[in-house]
């Protein structure tokens, strides 16, 4: 029997439904007013980010109403994700979507005419067929919930045609509420959705795009990979990860030398077999502690909750970019990471993909301007939480957030003025036609075979900066690109150029303040707050502070069960849920059902199994 047809008509039949079903104690921000504005029949528009919980903003209105509830969906793995999630729960949900069997379609449909399905995940090119089309027309529908609602957005990065056709929804059944949902925030995605999926009259619910358990750190490039391993070693062994690098071969490389060092590491790109990136994104979703080394294109559509880190080795395309894809990071809402390293080769490459791609010169523009946003975020020396949400147009209360590597170790800052002048002479006193490497053997005095050739040690910069080593003045030269005074050129060798500011620098005009701050220093430091037990994305988080022993019997338990069942681990249980069960240590069925992510089925199901397994571990 469906849980709508069992539902209670008490006043707080939601919180009723979100404690038996989801286990769940209470709601979260905005959810409630959803959920109820849904409910009563409302259309409207919910802008939440990723983990802000915006599936319950659909599913509980679902149970709560007669007839089943749509979702539109265009990602598949994550339709059969929820429906396994559900169904754990107790729910009546299933899917439709090209996967399907024609017998397991006429089954899934068979079941919606009957009035036995919860939830029904639909993806959107096959909703719009007449047959679909027709058969909704004949069965109870509860809501249309159109996640991913910014697919309709011809000028965002995830447009997808058949969404332009969800219009027909209001059209063909308008009593029917629909809530659309989406994690893009910009104003222009907001007022598409709102006319494509006429939605313009319906009050639009925008949470904070804050993920106050993601912890910001964006540290100098060095040997990236060495730097990796040690995050990895040293603050995230054992979790889940995903690592993005720009191309292929590097994807290959890194994932391989993670491999290499004992880090259970999988490669994710468009050249590998499609079987083999199923293979292996199936394995980062179901196994415990699999990182994933992937090109951009991995991580839509995926909702594993448990993702600890997110590593950038290469620089993103834009800050929209980087908010999204560190975004994949803790949708669960404990401690995780978003770390990214980056040098002056990042800026030059991106540079340098811009000036030689194909499009128009507005785009360029418009391209060069947010690389340039991306790189001033990296470089800034204050609150990178309050700069990430700024460019969102978000103001926070606070500029101090606590969590990010500037909040938790100021960086130190210095008039650069000199140092500033130096450098730019010496690109001046060069011709402006050489790259960094040059530049630096320049300053610092070193007699390579270039050197030679162009007699630049004739030169009045040459060795006025041996006072710097080579790391140093790296550091200087990034950041005068990221201030602009100097720019990395189209051509191959990356040759750095003065740009109008520079003139006011080399004048004495301009004031430079460069921040100093060897990266060792201050991840130990990071890592030692992290000690201290404030929000501490580090493996002590992962509850070897309440009972190492049980926490780890239950992790495996966890394993197994899933591998049984062939559903993700966190299906079977959530990881706040096994930090709760290893913390509270239950004796009862009664005790283990006041943990958060126990609901009924839950303890039915497990109940007994999870009791003994307390009783049977010490510590
Ligand atoms: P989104 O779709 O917005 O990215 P989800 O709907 O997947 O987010 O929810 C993110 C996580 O938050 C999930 O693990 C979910 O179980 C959890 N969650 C959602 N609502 C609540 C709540 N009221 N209390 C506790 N956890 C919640
Ligand atoms: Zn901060």
């Amino acid at each position: 029997m469906p849980i709508s047809a069992a539902r209670n008509q008490e006043p707080d039949a939601a919180l009723s439904v979100l404690n038996h079903v989801f286990g769940l104690p209470g709601f979260r921000g905005a959810q409630e007013k959803i959920i109820r504005h849904v409910t009563d029949g409302g259309n409207c528009l919910v802008l939440m980010p990723t983990g802000g919980g915006k599936s319950m903003c659909y599913q509980l209105p679902s149970l709560l109403r007669d007839g089943c509830g749509i979702v539109v969906s265009p990602l598949i793995a994550l339709m059969r994700d929820q429906v396994a999630g559900l169904t754990e729960a107790g729910v009546n949900a299933a899917v439709l979507n090209s996967t399907l069997s024609y017998q397991e379609a006429s089954e899934v449909e068979r079941r919606l005419l009957t009035g036995d399905l919860d939830l029904l995940y639909v993806a959107p090119e096959r909703l719009l067929t007449p047959r679909c089309l027709n058969l909704l027309g004949q069965a109870r529908i509860a809501l249309f919930a159109i996640d991913e609602a910014h697919c309709v957005s011809q000028w965002g990065h995830d447009f997808r045609p058949e969404y332009i056709g969800l219009s027909v929804l209001a059209e063909r059944f308008p009593d029917v509420p629909r809530i659309a949902l989406t994690a893009t925030a910009d104003a222009m995605t907001r007022k598409e959705i709102a006319e494509r999926l006429s939605l313009t009259d319906a009050p639009q619910f925008v949470a904070s795009f804050d993920r106050p358990n993601i912890r910001y750190e964006i540290v100098d490039k060095q040997n990236a990979t060495t730097q990796l391993k040690n995050l990895i070693t040293e603050r995230h062994a054992g979790d889940a990860g995903v690592v993005y690098c720009l191309s292929r071969a590097k994807v290959e490389d890194v994932a391989a030398s993670l491999s290499d060092a004992g880090i259970p590491a999988l490669p994710y790109h468009a050249g590998l077999d499609a079987s083999v990136r199923a293979r292996h994104q199936d394995r980062f979703i179901n196994e415990d502690g699999v990182v994933i080394v992937a090109t951009i294109a991995f991580g839509m559509g995926i909702d594993k909750p448990d993702v600890r880190f997110v590593a950038h080795l290469d620089l993103p395309k834009s800050v929209e970019a980087y908010y999204q894809e560190t975004g994949r990071a803790g949708r669960d809402g404990k401690p995780s990471t978003a770390w990214m390293a980056y040098g002056l080769s990042d800026i030059v490459q991106q540079r340098r993909m811009i000036d030689e791609s194909t499009g128009a010169d507005a785009f360029k523009r418009a391209s060069i301007a947010k690389l340039d946003a991306l790189v001033a975020l990296a470089e800034t020396v204050h609150c990178r939480r309050h700069r990430l949400l700024g460019y969102f147009g978000e103001a926070q209360a606070s500029e101090n957030c606590g969590n990010c590597d500037n909040c938790l170790t100021p960086p130190r800052v210095r008039d650069g003025k000199v140092l500033a002048q130096k450098l730019l002479s010496c690109v001046y006193r060069t011709g402006q036609r050489f790259g960094a490497m040059h530049l630096i053997d320049v300053l610092v005095g070193r007699m390579t075979e270039r050197v030679k050739q162009f007699s630049h040690d004739q030169l009045s910069v040459f060795g006025i900066g041996r006072k710097l080593n080579e790391k140093q003045w790296r550091a200087v030269l990034r950041q005068l690109v990221a201030m602009g005074h100097l720019r990395a050129g189209s051509d191959a060798f990356g040759a750095l150029k003065l740009t109008e500011s520079a003139r006011g620098v080399l004048k004495g005009e301009t004031t430079v303040m460069l921040r100093e701050q060897p990266e060792t220093a201050r991840n130990r430091a990071i890592r030692g707050k992290s000690r201290r037990g404030e929000l501490a994305p580090s493996t002590e988080s992962k509850g070897s502070a309440a009972n190492p022993a049980l926490h780890a019997a239950l992790r495996a338990w966890r394993s197994e069960v899933a591998r049984q069942r062939g559903v993700p681990a966190y299906v079977v249980l959530h990881d706040s849920t096994i930090d709760g069960i290893a913390a509270m240590r239950p004796d009862t069925l009664t005790e283990l059902r006041g943990i958060a992510g126990i609901g009924d089925k839950k303890l039915e199901h497990y109940g007994d199994e999870l009791i003994r397994l307390v009783n049977r571990t010490d510590g």
